[in-house]
């Protein structure tokens, strides 16, 4: 197995709507017939294309070295976006890919990156390493905006697990004791308070109403 240690991002540079009646894999198939029956290749150049609707197609095998990015082919994985037709290096990757298209590519480069040990710096553009425009967008930025965005959309994930816990947890103290629970009140949230509180009235009412019962048995046995 050759040694990986760079992933490259490009574009097929073809326009937005180029092909669209047609499957993913039939636009895979044209873009195999360029490299191979125009330029003579062994395979299509990428090792994987990312259609428009976020289809990941794999071109040729991972252990073949790629034919992408001249001088940089032998250790690294070949990624091809469709679209890009027009671009300049520095638009935004929004600017000519689609959403879905772009989180199937963070997606898979992520996973490229775990599989084969790939740090985040060495995940790059082809305009990196030559004075092209493709992919059309600076990968390095785009990444960066990516995981950004990433960890800000998993932490309310992370937090309401803890807080329901918490919020059981001092439930269950409440109905032991609904002295102990005032104590840990003012450690709370405004939820929490007030959960805290209908339990702790909860008990009271319960307490009343057995008082009550038990008083009328009282009385009654003195019937
Ligand atoms: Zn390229």
């Amino acid at each position: 197995m050759r040694q990986i240690r760079q992933i490259i991002v490009h574009c097929t540079a073809t326009r937005p709507d180029w092909w669209d009646k047609k499957t993913i894999n039939e636009q895979v198939k044209e873009v195999e017939k360029w490299h191979v029956v125009d330029r003579g290749w062994k395979a299509i150049g990428y090792h994987y294309l990312i259609g428009r609707n976020g289809e990941v197609v794999q071109g040729r095998p991972i252990e073949m070295i790629g034919s992408h990015a001249r001088g940089h082919n032998k250790d690294s994985i070949g990624i091809a976006l469709f679209g890009g037709f027009g671009s300049d290096a520095d638009d935004l990757a929004t600017d000519h890919f689609t959403p879905l298209q772009l989180a199937a590519a963070y997606e898979l480069i992520r996973k490229l990156q775990g599989q084969y040990n790939i740090k985040s710096e060495r995940v790059i553009g082809h305009n990196r390493i030559s004075s092209k425009a493709c992919p059309g967008f600076r990968v390095q930025k785009w990444l960066a905006g990516m995981s950004l965005s990433e960890a800000t959309a998993k932490k309310p994930e992370r937090t309401k697990p803890t807080q329901s816990k918490t919020v059981k947890a001092s439930a269950a103290t409440v109905a032991a004791s609904a002295g102990t629970a005032v104590t840990s009140l003012s450690g709370m949230n405004e939820t929490s308070q007030y959960i805290i509180l209908g339990f702790a009235g909860l008990t009271i009412l319960f307490g009343v109403y057995i008082m009550r019962e038990r008083i009328k048995a009282w009385a009654e046995g003195w019937k």
